[in-house]
C-alpha cells in the first residue's frame, strides 16, 4: 500500500506521541523518518517505530530528553544526549556546536551516548540549509558489532555511517551518506525471512569465507556482515568508530554495555563555514562546475546518466511525493502493535493514514 507522505508523518507522530513524545519532538523525528522512506532509505523510515517504542519501554531510549551541553573549548563542543531520541539531539547538538563557527570559521561537534539518530544525511542537510560544508563520522554501540574487520571470521564494529556534503544554494549537494558495512544487517534478515540467498559480498560464514546463506547469521548470528571495499571500507569503518567513539564520544563496541534492543549513537561532526577558505560565491562555482563535469561524463554502457553522490535520493523524493510511499503491512502491524501496547487504540493510529 502507498501513503500520502504527510498522512505517515501524522501516524509517526500519533505513534510518538503514544511513546511519550513532546508534540515537538515527535514533529522532529516523525519529519526524520518519513524523509528517510521519502529518499529510499526505508532501512532508516518509519519501520524503525517498533524499535523506538520497545526501547522507551525497556528504559534505555528518554523522550524529551534535556542534553548536557558542555562548554565550547575552543572550536570544539561535546554534548551527551543521555540517551535521548537522536532526531532531536544531534539538531540541538548542532545548533549549540555551531554557535563557534561565526568566530572560529569551523565547529567541531562530539555527540555521545544518543539514541538512534537514524539517517545521517539529514544533519548534513541541516548544515547545508546554514551555508556549511560538513562531514559527520558516527559508530554503532549497544549490541554485538555485526560488520567483520577485512580478513575476520567475526564483526568488529557495525554499519557505521559516514555522511558528508557541500553548501549549493541552501541545498546538500552534492550528498554522501553511506553505511560503511556493504549492506545493512535489514537486507539479511529479508533474505532469510524470503527463504531466498544473499549476493555474493555481503556476508562471511563462521570461518570469514564468503557465503551466500543468510540463515546462520541472522538467527545465530555466526559470521558478519562484510565491510564495502574490501580492506579500504574496513578502513574506513574502523575510522569512524575511532573518530566516533574513541575520540567524540566515551566507548568503542570493544567496552560499550550491550542491552537488549540496543542501539546508541556517538557522532563526530565537523562543520566548515567556507568563507573562512575564500568568498563562498567562488567555492560554490567550483562545486557547481566539477559536479556538473561529473554528471556529464559519458556513461557506461548500459548506464543512463552518471550520478552525483545524493542524486538518486533526489530522484526517489520527487517520485515518492507524487506516488506516496510504500509501506508493507507488517510494518503497520508492527507499529499498531507496540502503540497499543502504549495504551493508543489502534483504531485512532490508523485513521491517520491516507492511501494514495
Ligand atoms: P546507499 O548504499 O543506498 O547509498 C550510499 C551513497 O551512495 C548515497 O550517498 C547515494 O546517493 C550514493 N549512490 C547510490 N547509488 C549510486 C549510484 N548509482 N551512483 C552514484 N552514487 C550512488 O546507502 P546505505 O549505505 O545503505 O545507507 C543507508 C542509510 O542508512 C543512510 O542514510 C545512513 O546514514 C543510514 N545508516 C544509519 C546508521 C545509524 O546507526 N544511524 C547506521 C548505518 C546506516
Amino acid at each position: 500500500m502507498n501513503y500520502d507522505p504527510k498522512s505517515l508523518i501524522r501516524f509517526a507522530c500519533t505513534s510518538l506521541r503514544a511513546f511519550g513524545c513532546s508534540q515537538e519532538e515527535a514533529d522532529i523525528v516523525a519529519n526524520h523518518l518519513v524523509e528517510a522512506n521519502l529518499t529510499g532509505h526505508d532501512s532508516h523510515g518509519v519501520g524503525m517505530l517498533p524499535m523506538y517504542g520497545a526501547q522507551v519501554k525497556d528504559g534505555n531510549l528518554v523522550p524529551n530528553q534535556t542534553p548536557d551541553f558542555m562548554p565550547a573549548n575552543g572550536a570544539i563542543s561535546v554534548v551527551d544526549a543521555k540517551r535521548g531520541f537522536g532526531h532531536r539531539m544531534a539538531i540541538l547538538a548542532l545548533d549549540h556546536a555551531m554557535k563557534t563557527v561565526a568566530d572560529q570559521k569551523v565547529a567541531i561537534l562530539g555527540l555521545r551516548n544518543s539514541g538512534h539518530i537514524s539517517r545521517v544525511g539529514t544533519y548534513s542537510e541541516y548544515c547545508a540549509a546554514r551555508g556549511y560544508v560538513s562531514i559527520h563520522f558516527v559508530n554503532v554501540v549497544g549490541h554485538d558489532p555485526i560488520v567483520a574487520p577485512f580478513g575476520a571470521r567475526e564483526g568488529g564494529f557495525s554499519t557505521n555511517p559516514i555522511s558528508m556534503a557541500m553548501p549549493m544554494d541552501g541545498e546538500a549537494s552534492p550528498l554522501l551518506d553511506m553505511a560503511t558495512s556493504t549492506v545493512a544487517f535489514g537486507k539479511v534478515r529479508v533474505a532469510t525471512n524470503k527463504g531466498e540467498k544473499v549476493p555474493e559480498g555481503w556476508l562471511v560464514d563462521g570461518e570469514g569465507l564468503g557465503t551466500t546463506d543468510p540463515v546462520p547469521m541472522t538467527n545465530e548470528k555466526i559470521g558478519a556482515l562484510t565491510a564495502f571495499g574490501t580492506y579500504k571500507g574496513s578502513g574506513l569503518g574502523i575510522f569512524a568508530e575511532l573518530m566516533a567513539g574513541a575520540l567524540a564520544g566515551t566507548t568503542t563496541v570493544e567496552e560499550a554495555e550491550i542491552f537488549p534492543n540496543g542501539v546508541l549513537n556517538n557522532m563526530l561532526s565537523i562543520i566548515i563555514d567556507p568563507s573562512g577558505f575564500d568568498d563562498p560565491a567562488a567555492v560554490q562555482n567550483r562545486i557547481a562546475g566539477f559536479t556538473e563535469f561529473i554528471g556529464g561524463r559519458s556513461p557506461a554502457k548500459g548506464v543512463d546518466k552518471v550520478l552525483l553522490p545524493g542524486d538518486l535520493e533526489n530522484t526517489r523524493r520527487i517520485d515518492r511525493s507524487r506516488d506516496g510511499i510504500a509501506v508493507d503491512h507488517e510494518t503497520i502491524r508492527q507499529i499498531s502493535e507496540m502503540v497499543e501496547a502504549f495504551g493508543t487504540p489502534k483504531d485512532e493510529l490508523l485513521k491517520a493514514l491516507i492511501a494514495r
